[in-house]
């Protein structure tokens, strides 16, 4: 241990140092252990620190058990949202609540070891504006999972130009700038890995090797990181939606080359009825190929009046350990 256990961190004149924010929901089982891990980092860090957490509208206990960790240790902050907003814009929360002059978001069932705080905040020191935790490998992820995975990162780097770091969750650190930027991008559609590439700024990578999930189980189906990947792609290429035009032109020739053979081929030997087959391949596959480009237009459009609508991106039901409306709900 280094030095004395700083203060609380108070908003009026003495802002913590380093944030961590951690996004919970339904962690009621696995809080307490999460705590008991990050306590002596907290210790270690000889700084003044403060943990916002944003509690996702569990429907559990996790937000009496955060209520008895504040009675612990005053350095717990807690933001409670209305309803399940979903980890990205739970953590977009976190990063508006949090003060410090480096953030650092991590998971609340340990996946994240907070035994590597130190190390980011001391490449942080040394200065870098974001520090990344590296998973050093997926052994805990499935097969289907990581294939996946990677099949979207080779996808992702074919038709974007922001350089997404792979492994890369949200484990890292950023700092202050890193995060006024980050706040600053008011799209709804918040895909994580690729704002955080688009902000720029100098990194590092600090490996770590990831657990096994500690309570419960990964909200993440194969459904949600499908749309995940969608939200990646139309959030950050207009690629699918312009590949049609160069589509349509293909078949458009392909199709005045073959009707000109068949009015040359009429007049040489006349009229002759065959060519079912044919013409229905055509026609479904057109009209497949009709519906698809309709489909992707869908999913830009359907982006599209999300953002219009602009409705705050999420809803604070009660904010616990700030000074600005302390307790009152709304
Ligand atoms: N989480 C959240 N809202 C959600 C889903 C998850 O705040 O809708 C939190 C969850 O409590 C945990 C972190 O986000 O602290 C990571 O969740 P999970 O382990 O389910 O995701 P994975 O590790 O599979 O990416
Ligand atoms: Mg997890």
């Amino acid at each position: 241990m280094l030095s004395a256990l700083p203060g609380p961190a108070t908003r009026d004149g003495n802002p913590a140092e380093i944030s961590i924010v951690v996004p919970v929901y339904n962690e009621e089982a696995g809080l307490a252990a999460f705590w008991a891990r990050l306590a002596p980092v907290l210790a270690s860090l000889a700084c003044r620190a403060e943990v916002v957490f944003i509690d996702d509208g569990s429907s559990d206990g996790t937000l009496a058990q955060l209520l008895s960790l504040r009675h612990l240790d005053p350095r717990v902050r807690i933001v409670s949202l209305s309803r399940n907003f979903g980890k990205e814009i739970a953590l977009s929360a976190g990063l508006d609540h949090a003060d410090g002059d480096a953030v650092v978001p991590i998971d609340a069932d340990l996946q994240h070891p907070p035994e590597v705080i130190p190390e980011l905040v001391a490449r942080w020191r040394d200065g870098s504006d974001i520090v990344i935790a590296l998973r050093r490998d997926r052994a805990t992820d499935s097969l289907l999972r990581r294939a996946a995975s990677s099949l979207f990162h080779r996808v992702f780097a074919r038709m974007t130009t922001v350089p997404v770091v792979r492994d890369a969750g949200d484990f890292r650190l950023m700092s202050r700038p890193v995060v006024e930027a980050l706040r600053r991008l008011p799209e709804r559609t918040r895909f994580m890995k690729g704002l955080y590439a688009w902000v720029g700024f100098r990194q590092t990578t600090v490996s770590y090797d990831i657990e096994p999930r500690l309570e419960g189980r990964s909200k993440w189906s194969l459904w949600r990181l499908w749309r995940l990947a969608l939200d990646g792609i139309t959030s950050f290429s207009s690629l699918p939606l312009k590949v049609w035009s160069v589509v349509g032109l293909a078949f458009a020739l392909a199709a005045l080359a073959y009707g000109g053979y068949l009015v040359a081929r009429t007049i040489v030997r006349g009229i002759d009825v065959p060519g079912y087959a044919s013409l229905m391949v055509m026609i479904l596959f057109l009209g497949g190929l009709q519906l698809l480009s309709l489909g992707v237009i869908g999913e830009y459009l359907g982006r599209v009046y999300d953002e219009v609508k602009a409705r705050p991106l999420y809803i604070v039901r009660q904010r616990i350990g700030f000074d600005r409306d302390d307790q009152s709900p709304g």
